[in-house]
């Protein structure tokens, strides 16, 4: 099956950073088979089975999320404003209240939002992970999938104790390792991954169970790392040494793992990320509004590989890709930093660097078909001079017109394809309302109370 797509901008992301303005794509089976102007493919590819009419478009890269829990959509509105304290008053109770089939509907509900908004890489990682493989081979989106972890129980971390149990910890690599093994080979689209929610929630044992599942299965690790002050003192206080090396002594750092957020990094700590080569999911949009920002300048200056995640609650990823430009201008006081075009790498071919995908993320004869094509006609993108910045700046998920993923059409004219939106949006609405009545009659309010006996119940369910 040979597709050619003619008459549209295209914004190759390639190492030169070409853009096309009068470019063509063709697409045979999964991978793309040639880029140039239209005048020479639509020459030179006369007989095609499909022709795709790109004039008033943009062909772009799908995005990579590099990190996101899409169950945790359940806290739209009611997270967002209070800090790094959601962790313990809200998300962590909530993985006791919330059923996984609850999870799964509020998820699929955001990978549906993500896939629309041009996303055709998604690592999922959450406390179940079950009938994500199933909805994102469904929907088309190309996903690492793993279940989160921690051996420490909510009741340690608020009495400060942080002690691990046995017990959690096989539960929890039984889980992680069994739901990854029956993944593996199951399709190019679908790959697990092994997640570390918190080095302060993580045993030695925990970590180097994962690190030896992962060697002998061959499939990468991701963590949360450099989450604030509150990390490295606990884990300096149990185990004598900085999160950083912490993890890095029980091999949760490396060229095959992401570490996630990392805006809390010591200059000691900076030289051991840069040391071990560990890809980085900045997460932009949510640490601002956290008020927190990671330092993306000093960790490209050492060499390392940033990506973009949207994390959580959000669903439009051109917004990531705004708030990583301002933090990063407001962070460096620059207000050149941080241009467009490298922008969209962070947000493309960095992630699936990130996961070790050397063929996605490029408009480039032999890289996978996974595009995006806007329609410039969309309120934000007259005129258009510039590909590259009015993407990054004025773009929206409502600009995006079709989204190839594999090789396949999975959104065309704005809608996707294969998944009813109304049907997925109100069960999710209904699922989210049956988790929160349980949550608040448990809780008596929207926040569980630090002081509460018994206040905390995460991976009871
Ligand atoms: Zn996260």
């Amino acid at each position: 099956m040979r597709t050619l797509i003619s008459d549209a901008i295209v914004v190759t992301n390639d190492d030169a950073r070409s853009v096309l303005m009068d470019g063509a794509v063709v697409i045979g089976d999964d991978r793309i088979v040639a880029v140039g102007t239209s005048q020479d493919l639509k020459r030179e590819y006369q007989s095609v089975d499909r022709v795709i009419d790109g004039r008033g478009k943009l062909i772009m890269p799908g995005f990579v999320s590099a990190h996101t829990h899409a169950g945790y959509t359940v806290f739209r509105g009611r997270v967002e404003d209070g800090g790094l304290d959601t962790f313990l008053t809200q998300l962590m109770p909530m993985a006791g209240v919330m059923t996984p089939a609850e999870r799964l509907t509020i998820g699929c509900l955001t990978y549906f939002e993500l896939l629309k908004s041009g996303v055709t890489t998604l690592v999922q990682v959450e406390e179940e992970a079950e009938g994500f493989p199933e909805f994102a081979e469904k929907i088309g989106i190309r996903s690492f999938v793993g279940v989160q972890v921690q051996d420490v129980e909510p009741a340690q971390v608020l009495d400060g104790t942080f002690a691990a149990d046995a017990g959690v910890r096989q539960q929890q690599l039984a889980k992680a390792i069994g739901f990854a093994e029956k993944l593996i080979g199951r399709s190019d689209r679908v790959t697990p991954i092994f997640m570390v929610n918190s080095p302060m929630t993580s045993s030695p044992e925990l970590l180097k169970g994962l690190r030896s599942a992962a060697d002998r299965l061959g499939i990468r690790l991701t963590l949360h790392l450099g989450l604030g002050a509150r990390e490295s003192e606990v884990t300096e206080r149990l185990h004598g040494k900085s999160s950083f090396a912490y993890v890095r002594d029980f091999g949760l750092l490396g060229p095959d793992v992401i570490a996630c957020h990392s805006f809390h990094i010591p200059p000691q700590d900076m030289d051991i990320l840069a040391a071990s080569r560990t890809h980085i999911a900045h997460c932009p949009q949510i640490n601002a509004i956290r008020g927190s920002i990671a330092p993306v300048q000093a960790l490209q200056d050492r060499g390392l590989n940033v990506a973009l995640g949207i994390d959580n609650y959000f669903a439009d990823f051109f917004e990531v890709l705004r708030s990583a430009v301002s933090v990063a201008r407001i962070k460096t006081q620059d207000g050149t930093a941080l241009q467009p075009s490298e922008v969209l790498r962070m947000a493309t071919v960095n992630g699936a660097m990130a996961l070790g995908l050397t063929d996605v993320g490029k408009i480039e004869k032999g890289y996978k078909a996974d595009l995006a094509i806007l329609d410039c006609t969309y309120p934000g993108l007259t005129p258009l001079f510039e590909p590259a910045p009015s993407v990054v700046y004025h773009a929206h998920m409502g600009s995006v017109d079709t989204v190839i993923a594999d090789g396949r059409i999975v959104v065309e004219g704005g809608l996707v394809k294969n998944v009813g939106y109304e049907e997925l949006r109100q069960q999710a609405a209904l699922a989210a309302n049956s988790a929160w009545s349980r949550f608040i009659s448990r809780y008596g309010g929207t926040k569980a109370s630090l002081n509460k006996p018994g206040g905390c119940a995460c991976h009871r369910q």
